[in-house]
């Protein structure tokens, strides 16, 4: 059997086969039920690592051992908790190189992105631990006695996570869970298991065992999480049918469960006409994250709402960006875009493909996988693609791709092109391009998302929170000391003194 830190010493080209265990208190573990499956690339099939899965069974001893190390680790000071925190994303850090080359051989996605995924996720755990101790509660003069809130650790957190960005995705999740004072159960995408198991051995040292599990698997471990009794808190990044299902499970457990939903978007692009064409085609190829996961982003911008008269040549430029974007093999340095995270997945975005034009949209770049590339051959391969003259009632306009596809559709009048930006039942980002103020300011009041942007696209900013709307999900992430308080529960204590004469 490997060691959990066996994939991370993958260099170029070599792969694991042996088994990798799953991580419950502090050490690897096999399943009980004895559950093993191939863990494959998507570029090239090979078979990464043998991955055990966690059944129920699995999830209940993670719970154990979480329970068994929580409450001490509690009672570390803030400064402690935080000490340890900004350790291990110091080591992260140091081996970002290793992380990303990791992440994008198990997801398919380039190396330079997953990269720059692995150096933020670090960062962030580095952030936390450093605000952590300005965690507090607040007192209340209702009285002359003393009132005060305390925020107290859940005890166990658990987290079920998306697989587009698996070492940072792991970070962000574990950061503000562990500085609260709670131990994590973590499940990574059934895709991209590795490295959050190795996040665990690298922190076998810095926390107490228990403290952080990982326990790889799909629905049926997410489901034995979500469903556990002990588990009050859940943080699920994920899409919208699975987070209905996520919040449907939890409510039928039969314990009430603060649960925090990351899911899915349709995300409006709006360009007005005061803009500079180039600086619009530059943000929206920006916007739609094909040159870093191949669109396959939450927060990828994908509907381009484009005033009329900018339309030729926006989506000219457009056009020769896309299909100037360098296709490769994800752990090439010199790739800017991979492939799907499955086989299954680029079938799914195929299937869009064809819809939109059956829909009658315009193909303008891309919409096929890409038949010159025999290196391509094998993997999960889509070509970055451009719709244009997409309608409203398109598919292609309404429905989450999670891939390189691109849908633009031209407005005249303000007040349609905002009823557009509108007109889908997510809310999770939205990115307006508008130099005069009073308009960008009214257009971004005006759309229905969570996290908005004018004249900027694409970035998430540590410290300012970021949650969908509609059916975006619930809850907010990336807040900083926020994102602390809320992986706690607030306490009321008050205390009645008597009142003693001076
Ligand atoms: P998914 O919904 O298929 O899976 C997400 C996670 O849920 C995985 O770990 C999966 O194994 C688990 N799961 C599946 N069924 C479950 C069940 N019944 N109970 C509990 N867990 C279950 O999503 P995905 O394909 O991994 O990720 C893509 C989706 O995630 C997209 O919709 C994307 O927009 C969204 N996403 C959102 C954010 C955000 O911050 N809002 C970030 C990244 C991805």
């Amino acid at each position: 059997m490997t060691t959990l830190l066996d994939p991370l010493d993958l260099g170029p080209g070599e792969t694991v086969v042996e088994e990798v265990p799953l991580w419950i208190g502090g050490t690897p573990t096999r399943s009980v039920a004895g559950r093993v499956e191939d863990d494959t690339s998507p570029a090239t099939g090979e078979v990464l690592a043998r991955v055990h899965l966690a059944a129920r069974i699995d999830v209940d001893r993670a719970v154990e051992a979480a329970k068994a190390a929580q409450p001490e680790w509690a009672r570390l000071t803030l400064v402690e908790r935080g000490r340890r925190l900004k350790e291990l994303g110091r080591r992260i850090a140091a081996r970002a190189e290793e992380f990303g080359r990791l992440d994008a051989r198990d997801g398919g996605t380039a190396f330079r992105s997953m990269k720059a995924g692995a150096e933020k996720g670090a960062g962030y755990l580095e952030l936390i631990a450093g605000v952590g101790p300005e965690l507090h509660g607040r007192t209340i003069p209702a009285t002359n006695g003393l009132h005060f809130t305390e925020p107290a650790p859940w005890g166990i957190v658990g987290a079920i996570c998306a697989y587009n960005h698996p070492t940072l995705f792991t970070c962000m999740k574990m950061a503000p869970a562990l500085m609260a004072g709670n131990a994590l159960i973590l499940k990574p995408a059934v895709q991209t298991p590795l490295s959050p198991l190795a996040v665990a051995a690298l922190s076998e040292d810095l926390l107490p065992p228990g403290i952080f599990n990982v326990v790889a698997g799909g629905a049926e471990t997410g489901e034995a999480i979500v469903t556990h009794p002990d588990i009050l808190r859940i943080t699920f990044t994920g899409s919208l049918p699975t987070g209905l299902r996520v919040y449907s499970a939890a409510a039928q457990s039969g314990r009430f469960k603060s649960v925090t939903l990351e899911l899915g978007g349709k995300n409006p692009i709006v360009i007005y006409p005061d803009v500079d064409p180039a600086a619009a085609a530059a943000a929206v190829i920006k916007g739609t994250n094909f040159a870093r996961v191949g669109g396959q982003s939450c927060g990828a911008t994908s509907r381009l709402l484009l005033h009329e008269s900018l339309h030729d040549e926006v989506v000219e430029r457009v056009v020769a960006d896309t299909v100037a974007i360098k296709l490769g093999l994800p752990d090439d340095p010199e790739t800017e875009m991979g492939c799907m995270v499955s086989h299954a997945h680029r079938d799914r975005v195929l299937s869009m493909v064809a819809d939109a034009r059956a829909d009658g949209a315009r193909l303008v770049a891309g919409g096929d996988r890409p038949a010159s590339r025999a290196d391509l051959e094998a993997g999960a391969y889509v070509e970055p693609t451009v719709f244009d003259a997409v309608e409203p009632s398109a598919r292609l306009f309404r429905e989450e791709v999670f891939g390189p596809v691109l849908g633009v559709t031209t407005w005249t009048d303000e007040r349609e092109a905002l009823r557009l930006a509108n007109d889908t039942e997510y809310g999770l980002t939205a990115s307006i391009w508008c130099n005069d103020i009073d308009r960008a300011l009214h257009a971004a009041r005006t759309v229905d998302a969570g996290y908005v942007w004018v004249n900027d696209v694409e970035v998430r900013y540590p410290g300012v929170p970021f949650g969908g709307w509609k059916q975006s999900g619930l809850g907010l992430e990336l807040g900083l000391v926020d994102d602390i308080l809320s992986h706690t529960r607030s306490k009321s204590i008050n205390i009645g003194l008597s009142a003693r004469p001076v």
